[in-house]
């Protein structure tokens, strides 16, 4: 991938925000909220906070909603009116502020949403959004993107990536026929630069596992007290599968009122005891155990054995939401 290095000074990057808005582009960026850093939708520059590791939520809503309607329908007599919801039009979403990590978790999460049957929904969201990532100049120890085959200065899965120097300046990335069109349109703003010196800027995350070798461990591991030990803690909350980038399970559930009604897509978690409960009242995985199992197995084995991209960007932010202080980090080294 042939990327365009350039420069832009931080008066020029405010301009580009400004630019962006007036181009009646949504802007969706980090904002803290007492103590949490939240991705929002925001309309000023101020808003945004770059003092933060990674967002509490991440950005997957904007493409695959906590919550859609998928259609509607209204039926009569004589017939039932369906009405499709992907016949919308989207606006333009511009993701001002994702990590590198946040990027590249659309690379397994859309893969998953084209699959045996394209899903015109999220597709349509999708190709409407720009993603404009902010490398890491700092991290945490729940951090381990390096581990599964990312960088903090990752390009993978974004538009532009932007590089803070210690100037207060920004090395700009443009990588994808999208960026590169967004720089074009805003090329005053943009100087012609090397990437010399984003590498010293970057922060260093620790490497803790490889990746391809916790593939091949899982191969044999499906029946094995490891997965009772380590979900002994757990309370299906599912707040790990909601934070997380990559986890795309949903639920269908129709909603009525008289002649109408919607039918709804809904965030679902592997984690929770119903998820795979069947109508006859058997549970092919009725224990913490054998879900956790899924989960993990799902991220680390069946994803990277099917379009070799793990379902696990290492962003951490399954571990640092967990009631319960489990760490999917401990996890896997611990496999
Ligand atoms: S967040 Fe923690 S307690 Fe909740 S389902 Fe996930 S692992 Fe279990
Ligand atoms: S599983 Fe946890 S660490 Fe991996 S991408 Fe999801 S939230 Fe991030």
């Amino acid at each position: 991938m042939q990327t365009e290095n350039y420069l832009i000074r931080k008066a020029s990057l405010e301009k580009l925000f400004s630019n962006l808005i007036g181009n009646g582009k949504t802007i969706y960026a980090p904002k803290t909220k007492g103590e949490r850093t939240l991705f929002e939708k925001i309309q000023t520059f101020g808003e945004i906070t770059e003092d933060y590791i990674v967002t509490t939520n991440s950005v997957k809503s904007v493409v695959f909603p906590r919550v859609e309607k998928v259609f509607s329908y209204h039926k009569t007599k004589e017939s039932t009116e369906i009405t499709d919801a992907s016949t919308q039009i989207f606006p333009e979403v511009v993701l001002w502020g994702t990590r590198p990590c946040d990027a590249a978790a659309f690379i397994p999460l859309t893969d998953t949403f084209n699959g045996d049957y394209p899903d015109a929904l999220y597709n349509k969201r999708w190709e409407k959004v720009y993603l404009l990532s902010f490398s890491c100049s700092k991290c945490d120890d729940y951090c381990f993107c390096t581990s599964v085959n990312g960088s903090p200065g990752n390009i993978a899965g974004s538009d532009i990536l932007f590089t803070k120097l210690s100037t207060g300046d920004y090395l700009a990335e443009a990588i994808t026929e999208k960026g590169k069109k967004l720089v074009a349109e805003n090329q005053s703003l943009f100087e012609a630069a090397s990437l010399e010196a984003k590498e010293p800027n970057l922060a260093k995350v620790t490497t803790y596992f490889n990746q391809d070798e916790i593939q091949a461990k899982l191969q044999n591991l499906f029946e094995n007290p490891v997965w009772d030990e380590k979900s002994r803690a757990c309370l299906g909350c599912g707040s790990c599968a909601f934070v997380c980038p990559v986890c795309s399970c949903f639920d269908i559930q129709d909603e009525k009122h008289g002649s109408k009604g919607s039918r709804l897509r809904c965030w679902d978690s592997c984690g929770f005891g119903l998820f795979t409960l069947h109508t006859s009242g058997h549970n092919p995985r009725e224990t913490q155990g054998a879900r956790w199992r899924q989960r993990i197995l799902h991220k680390f084995l069946y994803m990277p054995n099917k379009s070799k991209v793990a379902g696990c960007v290492g962003c951490g932010r399954c571990s640092r939401s967990c009631p319960a202080d489990i760490n999917i980090l401990e996890t896997v080294c611990s496999i």
